[in-house]
């Protein structure tokens, strides 16, 4: 296989740097799908991240039939200087950067190379992301309800048979998994582990997930169960509240819990204890995530809830 203008033999592990991407690609003795996983768009999203890396000790190329490549952190800056969301070296969210720009900053230039160099080799791309430094989640899977129907099925199947029980619909179109939909490859966002934590239990069931999507793709043939996950829900209607101006958040739900149409989920608030933002739930539905910080600046998101 070749990524970019290197040549990985068949049945050899090699890793690589190509522009401002690094990670180590896997040839598989047989042919087959080449599976691209991602982590680290975000740094400080760690379950993602470490279970990339364990992938990376544990996979054995003699024993693929097709290619596996596992780029464990692509935002190396906000990784090492353990930030939310933004790369430090301009600022800027990878994941809002799509299509990017090879004469931009580096953000732009890093999206530009994966374009360049991983989307060309991708049958499938699994970008895996957890609830950031300020944030709960529960684990969901984030699946293109914008990129035509055949992809919404195709991808909708394969996030059904994960362990996690939500998969939600996105529009989403400018980031790593969702411009590659746009571009006709079949993706997925998977997110697990949250508030700048990573434990043994998420990355094993991370990585059991990671497994059946080979076995899915036709990579691996060891017999992991890829049967329907029948507690799963698909979030077809989601709302992502952000706050209004820069304030004082206090949430009033938690993760996975389910709330009544009306309900209150978190009241923004000035520094003398003044009410700015009500936010009440729209519909009955499940609360995906929210953030923890006391302190939020005007736009950040401040909860998501969706329903089927
Ligand atoms: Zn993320």
């Amino acid at each position: 296989m070749k990524i970019g203008d290197i040549l990985i033999n068949e049945g050899e592990k090699k890793k690589f740097t190509l522009g401002n991407i690094s990670g180590t690609a896997f040839c598989g003795r047989n042919t087959g799908k080449t599976l691209v996983i991602t982590a680290g768009v975000h740094g400080g999203e760690y379950v993602g991240i470490e279970t990339a890396l364990r992938l990376i000790k544990e996979l054995e190329a003699e024993k693929l039939s097709g290619n596996v490549i596992i780029c464990p952190v692509l935002n190396t800056d906000g990784f090492y200087d353990g930030v939310k969301q933004i790369s430090t070296s301009d600022y800027k969210n990878l994941n809002r950067e799509f299509p990017g720009d090879e004469k931009g900053t580096s953000t732009q230039r890093l999206a530009f190379d994966i374009e360049k160099y991983l989307y060309p080799t991708a049958d499938f791309i699994v970008d895996l992301h957890g609830g950031d430094i300020n944030e709960n989640l529960i684990p969901l899977i984030f699946f293109p309800y914008g990129s035509g129907e055949d992809m919404k099925n195709y991808v909708g199947d394969i996030a059904s048979r994960m362990s996690v029980n939500f998969r939600v619909g996105s529009y989403a179109s400018n980031g790593l998994y969702s411009y590659a939909t746009k571009k006709n490859i079949p993706a997925m966002l998977y997110e697990r582990g949250a508030h700048g934590i990573w434990s043994e239990e998420d990355v094993l069931a991370e990585k059991k997930d990671l497994y059946k999507l080979m076995e899915l793709l036709g990579i691996i043939k060891e017999g992991h169960d890829i049967s329907i996950n029948k507690k799963q829900k698909e979030i077809a209607r989601a709302e992502y509240v952000e706050a209004e101006c820069d304030g004082l958040w206090y949430p009033y739900v938690k993760q996975g819990q389910r709330v009544k149409k009306g309900e209150l989920l978190g009241v923004l608030k000035n520094i003398e204890g003044e009410k700015l933002q009500e936010v009440a739930a729209k519909f009955d539905a499940d609360i995906l995530y929210y953030t923890l910080s006391l302190g939020v600046r005007k736009k950040d998101t401040l909860t998501a809830y969706g329903t089927e």
